[in-house]
């Protein structure tokens, strides 16, 4: 596809014996909005890094705008990252940080303020200037840093944990903010985090990663509705995994429910998983028509306000439903039905 920005073709990484980075690849498209969500230590940082520059991949190619940058400096990569930390200068003004980065590329100072005061516009602090760092909050802190990575005009910005710093509340509307900025700028943002809400909220795509490699990529919708692997449907959201026996005739004996349900298999694999989601679980008194379902006794109940969340005994397994709190409620040792529809069940082939 001609709109690729960003192409990063099977690079490894390894630290000593300890390798970071396997077989990656991935592309990003221009004015797209990807992020990169995976556990403590599964390579996210490692891979924002090949691309900005900072760690150089043993082997694989990185590209943007199909030029080979692999080995390139990191500031000559026509791209910009915003840290965790800030990383602002304390004793300079708003406006001197953010002119900064021009200032040291060669551009004249009246020019270099201008296209600072333009990139602080842009973040909603165009009032701002001649502040010190000390003097903002730590959300406006935050759009200092993004003004300054904005004022090269990238059309890559890379993002490692930008919010992780800010109180959940404001980390929400910033959430928000940066998505609308980015949209308006049209700039591709690689964004790094280890929380799939923000992932799910924010992005276009999802990269989700584990021990190194790729687990899959795809829409916040897609991963959660139709996760690649047992890791994936576990780490986004929550999940009952039911272990499945071929049936013949193209059909799957799941272990929970009375129906078989439909499966092409393409790797000839002799057990599958399947995973249903808590909310696609219905606790009926009488059987439903088109459903499929089981016999349990309730484990416990868990509260959260508006939902509660029922764990339902069915023989060895544990099933947790979830289920608005404006019905009759259960308590521990009610028998009670499960009814599923038999498409809910997501069929992952291990
Ligand atoms: P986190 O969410 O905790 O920041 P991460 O997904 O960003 O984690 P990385 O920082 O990329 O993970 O680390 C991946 C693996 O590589 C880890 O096992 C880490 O210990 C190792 N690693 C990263 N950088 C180095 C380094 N400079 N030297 C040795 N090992 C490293």
């Amino acid at each position: 596809m001609n709109n690729i920005l960003l192409s990063v073709q099977k690079i490894n990484k390894s630290f000593g014996h300890s390798k970071a980075l396997t077989d990656v690849s991935i592309d990003v498209r221009c004015g797209e909005f990807v992020a990169m969500l995976g556990p403590s230590g599964c390579g996210k940082t490692t891979l924002l890094r090949c691309i900005s520059g900072f760690v150089t991949p043993d082997n694989g190619t990185i590209s943007i705008g199909g030029v080979d940058i692999t080995r390139v400096a990191p500031n000559r990569r026509p791209l910009n990252t915003v840290f965790q930390n800030y990383a602002l200068f304390p004793h300079m003004t708003v406006l001197e940080n953010v002119s900064y980065g021009p200032r040291r590329a060669g551009t004249p100072k009246a020019e270099a303020r201008e296209r600072a005061a333009e990139a602080l516009a842009m973040v909603g602090l165009g009032e701002h200037g001649e502040r010190l760092p000390a003097q903002m909050s730590g959300g406006q802190q935050q759009r200092v840093a993004l003004a300054r990575a904005l004022v090269n005009r990238p059309k890559l910005l890379l993002l490692d944990e930008p919010l992780s710093a800010l109180d959940l509340k404001l980390r929400k509307r910033m959430q928000i903010e940066l998505k609308q900025l980015q949209e308006k700028l049209g700039i591709a943002f690689v964004f790094v985090t280890h929380d799939q809400e923000e992932a799910m909220a924010m992005a276009d795509r999802i990269i989700v990663m584990s021990g190194g490699h790729v687990e899959q990529i795809g829409s916040g919708n897609e991963i959660y509705r139709k996760p690649a692997t047992r890791f994936v449907a576990d780490f986004i959201g929550d999940a009952n995994f039911v272990s499945c026996t071929p049936a013949g005739n193209g059909t799957l004996r799941p272990s929970l429910g009375s129906e078989v349900i439909e499966h092409v298999q393409t790797r000839g694999a002799e057990r599958f998983t399947a995973i249903l989601r808590p909310e696609h679980i219905s606790l009926m008194r009488e059987e439903a028509p088109g459903m499929s379902m089981s016999a349990g006794v309730v484990e416990d109940v868990i509260d959260i306000g508006m939902l509660s969340t029922v764990l339902v005994r069915v023989g060895e397994q544990i099933v947790t439903c979830r289920r608005i709190n404006d019905q009759a409620t259960l308590t521990r040792g009610d028998a009670v039905k499960l009814g599923f529809r038999p498409r809910d069940l997501h069929v992952v082939e291990e």
